[in-house]
């Protein structure tokens, strides 16, 4: 898609061979090497970096160009956004608590997103306003009894933000309102436009003024332009919504509302994900044995991801395919096209969905995600198996994976640590030093399971590597004979640009140490990762799709390979 392609993935790729590096005698991006000499030296000699030689080791690192808006906010490895659709079938007013649903809905999705939400409704029969209520912090605070009654609605959408693209800041929570001349456009966006640049120029070139550098409000003005064909009898969405997917074919989920219907669009890559599920009566215990098609329809709800349904009454009915337009209105659902991926490429669903960021409950591709953790954990004991007495895992992210590296493994699982749950994510603490102390305070160990114990410790992901060492000390002074790290993920070398927020090179550990390394480093007797291979064929054993042939997942922060190539300015 682009020529800088190659060989900007390639440079990143030497970024993080840089400190395992010792024979090469490549010296382009190596112009600062005496510090990563030393520090390699050190590793090789069994000494333990310490934190501030790491942190001297990447600031030695030439740093790439940043893209306007992002990383305005220092975070961890962070989710994106999770948006929620919901329609009332029948007569309206409907029964139904649109706006409550929602707010149900998104609270669900809560994971994807804690900065800030918001909740548009429509009353189905006026086309000149919405009921928006939006704002910073967590669901529960935002929508109050009050702002909640003023949300009445038969069809409405809603939006959790963690912001990748632009500041968290109020004006920028979503869904986007617009008022177009054919009346009122509400938009919620998942995901990062690839090539946000190129269309933020088309849009102001056509004369809009943007407010904000969020690629959502770029996405929503771009719907607001007539076509290049023009448009006979009035605004023609469908149209427009297929041609700002042709002019950006990578990353989006989005659900967009009208009066009167809200239209799903996932991208043609299918990156990001979209589920459809349908509102069944209450009197549903009648219907249990029931397929859901049979089932009738009191309403539709469409989300990021589909485990919130069962606890709004909703059943899981579908994914929206990649590149499909699908259409929810009182009558149903239908789509209304589906645009292929460019150049027929395969589609390129985030594996990292699978990994760390989706709820265990949800279904992506036929599968439920807590199954495909307990089939990384299989993997990861079959290819890297170890001597030891018991399994456990970092609580809650390493649990599925640890069952299935104990089950495979033919050992028992044991819980060992004890999750303090009022203490807050240690991503959101400022530096290392308080990051570590973070794990201090979030975990205790359960001592009688651990003493005397070899055991093997899983977890989901390693992202700067500040957290693991604090709990593998917590389980030696706990009594622990040896603890042996297996993640259930490979290395994470490389940045996302389809929205995810993953941390600068400097940060990602494994840009820094090998496997070995990182052992000593982290206090460990031995660490392995899960292999790219492996974790493919984990996700694909029990995948259930239509068209096998098309299906494929980004694995681009793990392997460098970018689905749509890279943006046009390297900004990591
Ligand atoms: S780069 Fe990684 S996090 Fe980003 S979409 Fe691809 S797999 Fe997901």
């Amino acid at each position: 898609m682009r020529s800088t392609r190659c060989s900007v993935v390639d440079v990143i790729a030497l970024y993080s061979l840089y400190p395992l590096i010792k024979k090469s005698n490549k010296k382009s991006a190596m112009d600062s090497k005496d510090e990563t000499r030393a520090q390699s030296q050190q590793a090789d000699e069994g000494l333990e970096p310490t934190t501030a030689a790491l942190d001297q080791l990447a600031l030695s690192l030439p740093l790439g160009k940043k893209r306007a808006g992002r990383g305005a906010v220092a975070s961890g490895l962070t989710h994106e956004c999770g948006v929620f659709g919901a329609i009332a079938t029948g007569e309206w007013p409907t029964q139904i608590d649109v706006a409550q649903v929602i707010c149900l809905g998104l609270v669900a999705l809560q994971h994807r997103g804690q900065e800030s939400a918001g909740i548009v409704t429509s009353e189905g029969h006026c086309a000149k306003n919405f009921n928006v209520h939006k704002g910073m912090g967590m669901i529960n605070n935002i929508f109050t009894d009050d702002s909640m009654k003023k949300l009445k609605g038969n069809l409405g959408i809603g939006h959790t933000r963690y912001s990748t693209s632009a500041a968290s800041e109020e004006v920028n929570c979503q869904p986007f309102v617009v008022h177009t001349a054919h009346g009122a456009l509400a938009v919620a966006h998942n995901g990062e436009l690839v090539n946000c640049e190129s269309l933020r120029k088309d849009v102001l070139e056509r004369g809009v003024g943007l407010s904000t550098h969020s690629d959502s409000e770029l996405i929503t003005q771009a719907l607001c332009l007539n076509p290049p064909e023009g448009e006979v009898d009035g605004p023609d969405w469908p149209a427009r919504i297929k041609h700002l997917m042709q002019l950006a074919p990578l990353s989006y989920s989005l659900v967009i509302m009208l009066k009167d219907k809200i239209y799903g669009v996932r991208d043609p890559y299918g990156n990001r994900p979209l589920c459809i599920g349908k509102i069944v009566p209450l009197t549903i215990g009648a219907y249990r044995n029931e397929k859901v098609d049979k089932l009738p329809a009191e309403g539709w709800v469409i989300s990021s991801e589909s485990c919130g349904f069962l606890s709004i009454g909703a059943r899981y009915v579908r994914e929206v395919q990649p590149g499909e337009i699908v259409e929810l209105t009182r009558d149903g659902i239908k789509t209304i096209d589906i645009i292929d991926c460019p150049e027929n490429r395969r589609h390129a669903f985030c594996i990292f969905e699978y990994v760390y960021f989706a709820r265990s409950d949800s279904i992506f591709e036929g599968q439920m995600v807590y199954s495909v953790r307990l089939q990384c954990g299989r993997q990861l004991a079959r290819e890297a198996g170890v001597d030891a007495d018991i399994v456990s895992s970092v609580p809650e992210s390493g649990t599925a994976a640890a069952h299935g590296f104990a089950r495979e493994a033919k050992l028992n699982f044991a819980e060992v640590l004890c999750k303090n749950r009022y203490v807050g994510r240690t991503f959101i603490q400022p530096s290392t030093r308080l990051r570590q102390l973070g794990v201090a305070k979030k975990f205790g160990a359960l001592s009688e399971n651990v003493a005397g114990k070899r055991l093997v410790l899983i977890d989901d992901s390693i992202v700067r590597g500040n957290t693991i060492g604090p709990i593998i000390k917590l389980l030696r002074d706990a009594g622990a004979l040896e603890v042996h790290i297996r993640i259930a993920s490979p290395p994470l070398l490389y940045p996302c640009y389809m929205g995810i927020n993953i941390p600068t090179r400097e940060e990602l550990i494994a840009n820094k140490l090998n496997a070995e390394e990182l052992a000593k480093y982290v206090g460990a007797d031995s660490l392995a990762y899960l292999s790219v291979d492996g974790l493919k064929k984990a996700v694909q054993l029990n995948m259930a799709v239509k068209k096998p042939e098309q299906v494929g997942h980004c694995t681009a922060c793990l392997t460098g390979d970018y689905p749509g190539g890279l943006p046009d300015e390297l900004e990591w």
